[in-house]
């Protein structure tokens, strides 16, 4: 979905376009953040472009799918993130040029992107969050058993009030944001997506940010090992970052919880 030369957490402003030419689709267009691609094993992408820029602004959209090795593709470059590559499987700028494609490759219907992008997002979502979760969980792990095996200034860090304090609070936060993923997947389970739709938007929030400070607190505890290649919290820092963007900036999901609470009390 993501394009350099549009905001993309608006994907109306997709530009890429998909034209319909006998039987086949013509694409053109440039991506980039498309995770995945730069795995060896990747053989074939969903791209989202326009068929119909005058259709209805959610139905200008549609998803097809791009055999790897089909002419015309070029992969750029592949992205990083705070220096990590994300090998194997990596985030690729891509260019689509005079790219086709059989017509039966176009998934559900013309102008039927967003229906698609939005029954996948859900899910997709509460998914990062379990990650997240555990994702905490090490890190509050590594920084209890670091605590307790390393002195300075007469004790062990473990006795410090500060550093208990950092353990409570990441534990507390934690627990916090595990039951507000267990109710969004209850509610995800019993109502459905759609009417869960504000949880998950909480969740998508709530859990990057608790993780982002658990695992500072973490790297804290450690000293300099803490950003370094040993620990492993510095990449996890790295990855949970641009979970506050990725599937969505955290304001865009704030404002979806923001219209909801609102409407409650027109
Ligand atoms: C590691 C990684 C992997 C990714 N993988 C994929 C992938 O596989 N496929 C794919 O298509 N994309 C992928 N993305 C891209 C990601 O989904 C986009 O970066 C995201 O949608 C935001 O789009 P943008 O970068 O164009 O930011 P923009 O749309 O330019 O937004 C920039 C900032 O504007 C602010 N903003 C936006 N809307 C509002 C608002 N309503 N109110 C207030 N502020 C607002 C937010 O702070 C936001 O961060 C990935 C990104 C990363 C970092």
């Amino acid at each position: 979905m993501t394009e350099p030369a549009v905001a993309s957490s608006d994907a109306t402003n997709i530009q890429c376009r998909i034209e319909r030419d006998g039987d086949e689709y013509v694409i053109n267009g440039h991506k980039w953040w498309i995770s995945g691609a730069g795995d060896p094993r990747c053989q074939i992408y969903i791209l989202m472009g326009k068929t119909d820029p005058s259709a209805a602004r959610h139905q200008q959209q549609s998803m097809i799918l791009v055999p790897a090795d089909t002419p015309g593709i070029t992969i750029e470059r592949m992205m990083t993130v705070y220096g990590y590559d994300d090998a194997p499987h990596g985030h690729a700028e891509i260019r689509f040029d005079q790219v086709r494609v059989p017509a039966d490759h176009l998934l559900l219907g013309e102008g039927r992107g967003f229906e698609i992008a939005q029954g996948r997002l859900g899910p997709g979502r509460i998914h990062h969050c379990m990650r997240i979760i555990g994702a905490a969980e090490r890190a509050l792990e590594s920084m209890c058993q670091r605590a307790q095996s390393r002195s300075a200034f007469g004790s062990t860090l473990a006795e410090k009030g500060s550093v208990r304090q950092d353990i409570a609070a990441s534990r507390i936060a934690i627990n916090q944001a595990r039951l507000l993923t267990l109710q969004t997947a209850h509610r995800m389970d019993t109502v459905g997506n759609k009417v869960a739709r504000a949880e998950i938007a909480m969740i998508k929030v709530v859990a990057p940010n608790m993780a982002l400070d658990v695992i500072d607190r973490a790297v804290q505890v450690h000293g300099a090992a803490g950003v370094s290649q040993d620990t492993g919290l510095a990449m996890a820092w790295a990855h949970i970052r641009t979970l506050r963007l990725a599937d969505g900036p955290d304001e865009v999901h704030l404002e979806t919880v923001a219209k909801l609470e609102l409407r409650k009390h027109r």
